[in-house]
């Protein structure tokens, strides 16, 4: 396995690990509460997570076999399952979870040299290779932890997960170039990759003149994917607001 590959499914680990934090300190009256996320529980939430696993495994078992096995059968089937899903009783909801990841890592396990370069189809129609898998989940099991505020947030996760989040997010707002045109600067201590500088700056194509965001890395993470967040200062421009991205 790349090196690559071995530090995505690290990330897919700590992920899963703050989102059963984030699970665990909510008690069952809790997951009936509203999210930021319109119309979502943290049920929704939870069920939307466990959904996921699900539909990944799917694509685990399309690179293995090399037989096209979509994440979901349609767009109405993935809206359905969560709805589905945010109703079941509390214990099994959190079964749900668990059993889901375990099941996901296990498919993961499966995969061999080979079959990691199989091109799969995502939810949004994306061809990618079976290596991207991991880093899908991890987008998914990080901020939707922070989603279930119980106690997780962007400041907890991983800076190498942030970092990629922001490369991640930046690119996907600027392939669409729909939303304000900003330019993302991390005001966190640079430190260095095998002794070459990590960036510090994301620049989003979108409309208008480039706003400069600064900002701490976490902070900059949760503005980005249009989640809460705070101690953000821009060069004088006001802060664009961003749609919820995952
Ligand atoms: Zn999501």
């Amino acid at each position: 396995m790349s090196s690559t590959l071995l530090w995505s499914r690290d990330l897919v680990t700590a992920g899963t690990v703050l989102f059963q934090r984030a699970l665990d300190s909510l008690d069952d009256a809790a997951l009936t509460e509203p999210t930021a996320l319109e119309g979502w529980t943290r049920a929704h939430v939870v069920a939307h997570v466990a959904a996921n696993a699900e539909a990944l495994v799917n694509l685990a078992t399309w690179a293995r076999t090399g037989v096209e096995t979509p994440m979901y059968a349609s767009p109405e089937q993935r809206g359905s399952d969560i709805e589905k899903g945010a109703v079941k009783p509390a214990a099994e909801l959190r079964e749900w979870f668990c059993d889901s990841a375990a099941g996901l890592d296990k498919a993961l396990g499966a995969l061999d040299g080979e079959c990691w370069t199989r091109l799969v189809r995502t939810a949004q129609g994306r061809t990618v290779p079976a290596t991207e898998v991991p880093w899908m989940r991890t987008r998914e099991v990080m901020v939707h932890a922070v989603d279930l505020d119980g106690g997780v947030g962007f400041d907890d996760l991983p800076t190498d997960f942030l970092i990629e989040v922001l490369h991640d997010a930046a690119a996907k707002r600027s392939r669409g170039a729909d939303g304000p045109a900003v330019v993302l600067v991390s005001t966190d201590p640079t430190d260095t990759v095998d002794g070459t500088p990590r960036s510090t700056a994301w620049p989003v194509v979108g409309v208008g003149e480039a706003v400069q965001v600064r900002g701490p890395l976490a902070q900059l993470a949760a503005y980005i994917t249009g989640r809460d967040h705070t101690g953000l200062t821009t060069d004088g421009g006001t802060l664009p607001g961003l749609p919820r991205w995952l």
